[in-house]
């Protein structure tokens, strides 16, 4: 293998132990700790996941958590009431709705009910918008293109004047990226292009980038052959392929593949996240740092 491993699980260790410090720096000082609330509706077994291993993170790092589970019935109206009373709520600086919510309650209408100074997932309108702003003006970045850019930055590659191409232009992995790609600061300044299905060439636009970053949802779509020498390739592609049974507890688990060819790409790339232990973990570790944020913003010490 030539390419050097992007681990997102090494990276979540370094970010939780800056978070942990930073919480119990601000509780010394300010008497305070940061406040996530994840409200759950019904019983998606997946979202059960999710949540759990999102308070689990939130315990460890210091933070207040609530973990607000609802039944599949509740109504759109006592949903949005729930949201109000955590908006208002002092100790809670962080509200994240765990998605899909049941047919009958419009998930639009109840994501740009939280209030967008609480908003640490970063897809309230408002936000969107900071984003596209850019500098001062962003408060929380989405969190699994945040967790990118972190990646990308704390791997030592070069942004500035990079040539970076993303694959796919969803609202929450594409469109965020090439837009924070973009802007004129650090970890950014590059010149971005996004290919998507409508993409006349997709291998020629592939093979002009030094960070290529391929968010389709489609196992194995990028061939070694598309990959620049030496440049940085993101696999944020989570595609179960299969099952196995897990060495560790003997039950059944889901193989895992990227969008990218890892075995065959990581010849070529100088520097290659993996799937499973890539981006995936970023993403929850940036849901911390932005609940901290959220804190430093109220407290004026971000
Ligand atoms: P999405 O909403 O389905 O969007 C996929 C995008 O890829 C679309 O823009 C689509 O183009 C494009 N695309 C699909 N097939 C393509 C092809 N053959 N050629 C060119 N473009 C193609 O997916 P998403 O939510 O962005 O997620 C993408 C992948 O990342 C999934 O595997 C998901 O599980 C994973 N993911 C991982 C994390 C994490 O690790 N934390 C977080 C989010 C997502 P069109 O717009 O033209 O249809």
């Amino acid at each position: 293998m030539s390419a050097k491993l992007i681990k997102g699980t090494e990276i979540r260790e370094q970010i939780l132990e800056e978070i942990t410090s930073e919480v119990a720096e601000i509780k010394e000082k300010h008497g305070v700790v940061p406040g996530l609330v994840t409200i759950l509706v019904g019983e998606n077994p997946a979202s059960i996941s999710y949540v759990t291993l999102k308070i689990k993170t939130a315990h460890r790092v210091g933070f207040k958590e609530i973990q607000d589970t609802q039944s599949e019935t509740i109504s759109e109206e006592d949903l949005l009431a729930l949201i109000d009373k955590y908006n208002k709520d002092e100790s809670i600086n962080g509200i994240l709705v765990q998605l899909p919510l049941p047919k009958h309650v419009d998930d639009k209408k109840v994501l740009n009910a939280i209030d967008p100074d609480k908003d640490v997932d970063g897809f309230h309108p408002v936000n969107v918008g900071r984003l596209m702003i850019g500098g001062d003006e962003v408060k929380f970045p989405p969190c699994t293109p945040a967790g990118i850019q972190e990646m990308i930055v704390r791997a030592g590659v070069e942004t500035k004047g990079a040539e970076v191409v993303v694959v796919g232009r969803s609202n929450i992995v594409g469109k965020p990226i090439a837009n924070m790609m973009l802007q004129k600061g650090p970890g950014a300044n590059a010149t971005v292009t996004i290919v998507h299905t409508g993409t006349k060439d997709l291998a020629a636009h592939c093979q002009r980038a030094d960070i290529l970053i391929v968010a389709a949802g489609v196992p194995d779509l990028v061939k070694p052959e598309w990959i620049k020498p030496g440049a940085c390739v993101i696999d944020v592609g989570v595609n179960r392929v299969g099952e196995k049974i897990s060495e560790k507890t003997g039950k059944k688990i889901a193989i895992l593949k990227g969008d990218v060819d890892f075995d065959a790409a990581k010849e070529i790339a100088g520097s290659i996240t993996p799937v499973p232990g890539g981006v995936g973990p970023m993403t929850i570790t940036m849901l911390m740092l932005n609940t901290l944020k959220s804190l430093k913003f109220k407290l004026g010490i971000a």
